[in-house]
């Protein structure tokens, strides 16, 4: 059974602003970039000898924003399918998250605070985890549309790994690359917003605060209230 949101009305009350919905095809293409971040990710996870099973830290109190509709979309989509019970407790502990983080962004600290999809050290939106959940661990390498070329050392318990078993060979240190992923991120973010993103604004939000605000949404253009209204 798919239960009603809780936030799905949310829309409904603000005529100005229309959902972005992910299709099954635009949804199906979201998860195989997913599995792929996630395959890469283990494949050099298992080279390092790297788990977060038994790790001191537990990064889902990292401060992260993210960036991109389609994201966003595709965890309002494992969130829809959660009890409505379930649904009520994250968004309380989302409210609480956010005003955590602004309190520790006033006094000019970053904020460190649990991911409210977390729920006893584990994540309860695992399948529809962000980017940034599947690759942070590992080293990783992109390159940039300018050509340069970025480089991640990967998480502090990798980097304790990685200056054990290659201080003598910094060069054989395995990495992910994230170029093609990245490229195949942003296609589909462009065919979200029907070839047009650029036309969009940036987004620049914690899942807290994408799970507050309900699905992804974006202010309906001038013209396209004025033909609906006719
Ligand atoms: S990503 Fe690294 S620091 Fe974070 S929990 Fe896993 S092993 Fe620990
Ligand atoms: S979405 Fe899941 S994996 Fe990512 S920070 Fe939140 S609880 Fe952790």
């Amino acid at each position: 059974m798919r239960l009603r949101p809780i936030r799905c009305n949310v829309l409904k009350k603000e005529k100005r602003m229309k959902e972005i919905k992910l299709n099954p095809e635009l949804a199906d293409r979201m998860g195989r970039i997913y599995e792929e971040m996630a395959s890469r990710y283990e494949q050099v996870a298992t080279q390092l000898q790297l788990s977060c099973d038994g790790c001191p830290d537990n990064c889902c109190d990292s401060y992260f924003q993210h960036h991109t509709f389609v994201e966003w979309g595709y965890l309002w989509l494992g969130f829809c399918q959660l009890p409505e019970a379930q649904q009520a407790g994250i968004l309380e502990r989302s409210r609480l998250y956010v005003t955590g983080c602004e309190q520790a962004l006033e006094r000019n600290e970053r904020p460190q605070i649990m991911c409210p999809l977390n729920e006893h050290g584990r994540c309860v939106l695992y399948r529809h985890r962000l980017m940034v959940c599947r690759t942070h661990g590992v080293p990783a390498t992109m390159q940039r549309p300018d050509g340069q070329r970025l480089n991640f050392p990967g998480c502090f318990h990798c980097q304790e790994l990685v200056e054990q078993k290659f201080s003598q060979q910094p060069s054989a240190v395995p990495q992910t690359d994230r170029t093609d992923l990245l490229r195949k991120l942003a296609m589909l973010e462009n065919d979200l917003m029907d070839g047009a993103r650029r036309l969009y604004p940036r987004i620049k939000l914690t899942i807290a605060q994408m799970l507050i605000k309900g699905p992804p949404a974006v202010a309906i253009p001038h013209c396209e209230r004025e033909r609906s209204s006719q």
